[in-house]
């Protein structure tokens, strides 16, 4: 029996109907009905000759032996947020068993092939994203502050995970998954409206975007809103006011796909009869590029001195978080690019805005690409979350080009 496409839609409305409710996909990490969706998940493999195993961290990885050790990954993420899509993280997992199947019934691979599902990309419970794939990276080194980590009714983030066999203190230990490893594919749904604008409905992913993090902190002089002459205010709002609008302007002036945000804004003393004393502003910038990041910040600084200076005020800048631009493999984009082709006709690159766990997999130093299927109206982490399912079967069938593609080129020992 070859590919079956249709079967991956079948099986996610399946999956919908166990572990969604009428709001949505309930599949949060560390619960009940997260190891249930883990469960069936078992269940879609068992007939294969896979191993099944969990490793330190969590992940569920599900091994074909190939005639060399050397293994090609395919990954998603069974979790989802509460009141999630039905697509998300568990589309790449659905598509990868009807690789598997397809791969088990050529016979023995040339190479290894594995299907892993990550535990906790989503962090929605504990606030902590990309749990099972940054300890298999080798890039958790957060579990001080991950053993401090408790959810909204004060169950601790270790309790929960030893509910779930897993050991906090030994989920680095899941690193040896990634010894072998020679390339890892990730299909995923695109969470944007960019491939839906395009009308296509398939694009090989460049990277993930590095991401800039700051809290603004403006801070001028409370003063009467009825005794207080224009021209005498000190106005923390002005300058947090006049950066909302300019982080445009450089975004524009930067280009090739940036994006800011002042996603908020906190005034105090924050009452009718009083000048603005201080804001604390939050701003997001993201790029595929390094310069360009680093330029956006340059700009959003510079701009603030300025603002600060026109309006007699002060501003300090706090990095809250950052991580750098993280570009998948070359020559697995290139695949990937060309397996879209030749399935859909046409393709398209493009950046992606989230992180995703491919981007942990690519920081270990493992050749990595990302599909994107189209989202319809961009929507994601809603249950209004949807894909046409003929670009659901298209994804399969491009997935599927690009494993076989990607399984050969582990073979002949690239890169
Ligand atoms: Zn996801």
């Amino acid at each position: 029996m070859g590919l079956q496409p249709d079967r991956t839609v079948a099986e996610l409305r399946e999956l919908q109907e166990l572990t969604g409710d009428e709001n949505g996909a309930q599949r949060v990490a560390w619960t009940d009905t997260w190891e249930r969706a883990r469960e069936w998940l078992r269940g879609k493999v068992a007939g294969l000759a896979v191993e099944e195993q969990v490793d330190q961290a969590g992940n569920q990885w599900f091994t074909l032996p190939g005639a060399s050790e050397r293994e090609l990954l395919i990954g998603g993420h069974i979790d989802s947020v509460p009141n999630g899509g039905w697509l998300d993280g568990c589309l790449n997992l659905v598509a990868g068993v009807e690789v598997l199947r397809r791969v088990a019934a050529d016979g023995q691979p040339p190479v290894t092939v594995r299907l892993v599902n990550w535990a906790d990309e989503e962090g929605a419970r504990f606030g902590r994203s990309l749990f099972g794939s940054s300890a298999a990276a080798g890039s958790m080194n957060d579990q001080d502050e991950l053993r401090q980590l408790t959810d909204r009714d004060g169950v601790s983030l270790p309790h929960a995970l030893a509910e779930h066999g897993v050991d906090l203190d030994r989920a680095v230990e899941a690193r040896s998954q990634l010894e072998n490893a020679a390339a890892y594919l990730e299909l995923h749904i695109e969470q944007g409206p960019v491939l839906e604008g395009l009308g296509l409905p398939l694009g090989a992913v460049l990277g993930t975007f590095g991401v800039e993090r700051h809290r603004i902190t403006w801070t001028g002089q409370a003063a009467h809103a009825g005794s207080t002459p224009m021209d005498r205010r000190r106005d923390a709002l002005a300058g947090a006011a006049k950066l909302a609008l300019e982080i445009r302007g450089i975004a524009a002036r930067v280009g090739a796909g940036a994006v800011c945000t002042s996603g908020g804004v906190v005034c105090k003393p924050g009452i009718v009869t009083s000048v603005v004393e201080t804001a604390e502003q939050l701003l997001d910038q993201r790029h595929l590029d390094a310069d360009k990041l680093a330029a956006l910040l340059a700009d959003a600084k510079d701009a603030a001195g300025r603002f600060a200076e026109e309006e007699n005020v002060e501003v300090a800048w706090e990095r809250i978080w950052s991580i750098e631009p993280i570009l998948f493999h070359s020559a697995l984009v290139d695949m990937c690019d060309a397996a879209i082709e030749d399935i859909a006709g046409a393709s398209h690159r493009l950046p992606s805005g989230p992180l995703h766990d491919a981007a942990e997999v690519s920081r270990a130093g493992i050749p990595t690409v990302m599909m994107f299927v189209q989202s319809l109206r961009g929507l994601s982490h809603t249950k209004l979350e949807d894909t046409k399912p003929e670009h659901i079967e298209l994804a399969v069938e491009a997935l599927d080009k690009l494993a076989t593609d990607a399984i050969a080129w582990v073979a002949a020992g690239s890169p």
